[in-house]
């Protein structure tokens, strides 16, 4: 018996068409672009159901409220199907994999994101493959896990991270291997992926103040100060290198003290895109280790901030939260001892 996909449709140049002020969902096309592909279908292709978002978004605007939507539906819908294939536009991609994975406990189904550079309505487009291979990968292969799947590559969610705003490869995980390639055959690389977890929980993210850091040469911090609330749960900090930040006459400190102050969870990943951001290593990341932030390790930055989502949203204490942010819970990080 053929297998079923579910289709979730969020939005996402995949499925737009041209209009006079540039590309825009089109609503209802991919129902009829689908429909072609099922009636062109050979046998492989699983069967499968659409639903499609309304309205539906350039992924720009995807926000909580989004990702909650399609985590409840995946729960709701998860017993009638051998997977899930949410298209989704690539600029934010990887933080709804990344949202997803956290949101997703248990998970013993494929659940792929994926989304194309140029649209299904185009002539030339990388849109018919990237939407063909989730759905054979979706219906016909034992991956556990929240994927994303794009130009040949399947990637893991919270390890992915979109490259290139151009290119057909568009995203990578740097930091972990591929856990399937698709070139003439699909091949899976079987001791990368994750064991079947034992049932579907849900999580569902609360609303937290939550902030991204990028340093640079020359940053004013007092510029930032004013984010320093006590309403702010989280803040990642992307630091240079191997987790480093400018510490001449204590320039962050104040910033520091102020987030310490108000029980903020300092997070420090690296702005590289490849390598493990380890607080103490350098001495210019000393200031970190006193203010008590945590060491990313190699975790991505959207996977730092969904698990920060995460952690808040399942009402633990600021120490459990740090403690809990170094672990390696989906996969998402490499915990350098
Ligand atoms: N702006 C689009 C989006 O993310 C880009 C894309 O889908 O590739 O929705």
């Amino acid at each position: 018996m053929k297998q079923k996909v579910c289709i979730i449709y969020t939005g996402g140049t995949i499925g737009m068409m041209k209009t006079e002020s540039g590309y825009a969902p089109g609503k209802a096309y991919i129902h009829s672009a689908l429909k072609e592909i099922a009636d062109s279908a050979s046998p492989d292709l699983p069967d499968f159901d659409l639903i499609e978002y309304d309205p539906l978004l350039d992924s720009s605007n995807i926000s909580l409220t989004e990702w909650i939507k399609i985590a409840r539906d995946i729960k709701n819908l998860y017993d009638d199907y051998h997977g899930f294939v949410i298209l989704h536009g690539t600029d934010t991609m990887a933080y709804t994999a990344s949202a997803l994975s956290f949101m997703l406990d248990g998970l013993t189904k494929p659940i792929i994101l994926t989304g194309s550079q140029i649209p299904l309505s185009e002539m030339r487009n990388d849109a018919r493959d990237n939407l063909i291979t989730a759905l054979l990968l979706a219906g016909n292969y034992a991956v556990p896990e929240v994927c994303l799947y794009f130009g040949g590559l399947l990637l893991r969610g919270n390890r992915s991270t979109k490259i290139s705003a151009d290119d057909l490869v568009a995203f990578d995980s740097p930091n972990y291997p591929p856990l399937a390639e698709a070139g003439v055959r699909i091949t899976l690389e079987e001791k990368m992926i994750r064991k079947p977890g034992d049932g579907l929980k849900l999580v569902e993210f609360g609303q937290h103040q939550i902030a991204v850091l990028k340093i640079f040469p020359g940053i004013q911090f007092e510029v930032f100060e004013n984010i320093m609330t006590e309403n702010l749960k989280g803040i990642v900090i992307e630091a240079f290198g191997a987790g480093n930040i400018p510490d001449r006459q204590g320039t962050m400190q104040r910033l520091l003290d102020r987030a310490k102050r108000n029980d903020t969870v300092i997070v420090v990943c690296t702005q590289c895109l490849k390598g493990t951001a380890i607080i103490g290593e350098y001495e210019v990341s000393e200031e970190l280790a006193k203010a008590g932030a945590v060491s990313g390790y190699d975790m991505t930055v959207e996977a730092a901030v969904a698990k920060l989502y995460y952690l808040l949203s399942m009402g633990y204490n600021i120490g459990k939260v740090k403690e809990l942010m170094v672990e390696n819970l989906r996969g998402e990080l490499t915990k350098v001892l």
